[in-house]
């Protein structure tokens, strides 16, 4: 059985496609280590669901990040998923909140507070492109659906599971231009609208798209493999200190003969000795304030 997979499938006389995704070592990795309470780790899979789908619709080399920008108990959380399939996601929570255990509750309550930013980042540095909506809907998958109604007026319907130690989503899409299948969108919807969570939980999902969509003609692609994958580098760290400022640099310097910075998504330890502090504040200086 093939796990953490990325399906893609094309309904050409349609003008649709249909992404399947399915993650379970992934989410072993990502939430190894860490104590999200249960409503936010299911938030946060979510999420990750979503990214790894939105990966297969991107045309450059870069990351689509997905956040939840809130103002409460729940200050960020960012799921990210590379060209090659390479996922990571992180949350901040407040530990001193009570937050409830229904996820339909967590999502509630962060609707009105929270937005939802898609962020595209190419991987030569080119234009950023983001996009910015208030949180809506009953819960992550329809946020989504309204993101592209609104923002690309793209018909789109999304179903989302997490169980224990798997999740899985679906989602089909019109895509712009034309279709000599008139009837051929409302065939799908009510296709997917059929599936239940359980369902999508089976170990063997893959045979859930030939059951669904037996009837239709549809070209499947070649399953993609998705993996636990974060792209932190000594150079990007240097970076984050370098914002810091001379004044904070040079008081850590004195602290400590050695500052460890960790990266919050994979936890991978980075070192720097006083002669590296040094060099940052040195280069720093150099090249005069800078703004972040
Ligand atoms: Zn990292």
């Amino acid at each position: 059985m093939q796990r953490d997979f990325l399906q893609r499938v094309l309904f050409e006389d349609v003008n649709a496609r249909a992404v399947l995704v399915r993650l379970d070592r992934v989410l072993d990795e990502i939430f190894a280590e860490t104590t999200y309470p249960p409503a936010v780790q299911v938030l946060l899979a979510e999420s990750l669901l979503v990214v790894a789908m939105l990966s297969s619709g991107i045309k450059f080399d870069g990351r689509i990040s997905l956040q939840l920008q809130s103002t409460g108990p729940i200050s960020l959380l960012l799921a990210d998923c590379s060209e090659e399939g390479g996922l990571r996601g992180i949350a901040q929570v407040d530990e001193q909140a009570e937050l409830p255990d229904s996820p339909e509750v967590l999502f509630a309550t962060l609707v009105g507070a929270a937005n939802l930013v898609l962020t595209l980042e190419p991987a030569d540095g080119g234009q950023r492109w983001q996009g910015i909506v208030p949180l809506e809907g009953e819960g992550l998958h329809e946020a989504i659906e309204a993101y592209f109604q609104r923002s690309e007026q793209l018909l789109t319907r999304v179903k989302l599971a997490v169980g224990v130690g798997q999740a899985s989503a679906l989602m089909i899409q019109q895509m712009p231009g034309q279709h000599d299948d008139p009837d051929g969108w409302n065939r799908l919807e009510h296709l997917i609208a059929t599936v239940r969570a359980d369902e999508l939980l089976e170990p063997d999902v893959k045979r859930l798209l030939d059951k669904l969509f037996h009837q239709e003609t549809r070209r499947v692609f070649p399953a993609r493999s998705l993996q636990f994958h974060c792209p932190c580098t000594r150079e990007r760290v240097l970076g984050v200190l370098q914002g810091l400022g001379t004044d904070e640099l040079q008081d850590m310097a004195s602290q400590q003969e050695t500052v460890e910075v960790r990266c919050q998504f994979c936890n991978r330890a980075y070192h720097f000795d006083e002669f590296d502090l040094n060099a940052i504040i040195q280069s720093g200086d150099e090249s005069g304030p800078t703004v972040h």
